[in-house]
């Protein structure tokens, strides 16, 4: 089960509802590799609403060795081993990245990063001043993903997708809202 979010701030009146931050994309390398693409919550300058966005490069190493602590040393199968490999990849792509982070609606450079989603956060609304509230809105329910958009490595899309195989924590992509019905 996942959630909305109605997100406002308290000063300006400003709205944007169903907010639903989900992984679509990956990291395509040119030697093909893949590695699931983690965001951000962030303010974007040129979409002027809440986006999901690109980690700097050294936010992006401290994801990948997050991710990488939170897997089972003494585990040897296969979907760990995966797991594993695509923290190597991640951190490779924070190695070599140039570009700063980029809103992933529209490609655009021009954002402030929140960090890490996190529900019933408050944080300052770019612009404004004001506090931007993410309360929790609604139910949604998760429906598997068959593939990610791809990304390169410096970020820009690559006019295609990626087949995803599916990991037992990655059911949430695709979803429907339980309040307003298939979407
Ligand atoms: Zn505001
Ligand atoms: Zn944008």
């Amino acid at each position: 089960m996942g959630w909305l979010s109605d997100i406002y701030c308290g000063q300006c009146g400003f709205k944007q509802p169903r907010f639903l931050p989900l992984h679509r994309e990956a990291y395509v390398l040119p030697t093909g590799e893949i590695t699931p693409l983690p965001f951000q919550v962030a303010w974007c300058g040129r979409c002027r609403v809440v986006v999901r966005a690109e980690y700097p490069a050294d936010a992006l190493r401290r994801v990948a060795d997050e991710q990488e602590a939170r897997l089972d040393p003494a585990d040897t199968g296969r979907y760990t081993a995966r797991r594993r490999a695509e923290c190597g990849v991640l951190r490779r792509v924070a190695a070599d990245r140039t570009a700063p982070p980029r809103c992933l609606e529209c490609g655009s450079t021009g954002i402030v990063g929140f960090g890490p989603w996190e529900w019933e956060a408050e944080v300052v609304h770019p612009g404004c001043g004001g506090a931007l509230r993410f309360p929790r809105t609604a139910h949604c329910s998760p429906v598997f993903p068959a593939a990610y958009r791809a990304n390169s490595p410096e970020g820009e899309d690559l006019g295609r997708e990626v087949a995803r195989d599916l990991g037992q924590d990655e059911a949430v992509e695709h979803v429907r809202a339980a309040d307003g019905g298939p979407t």
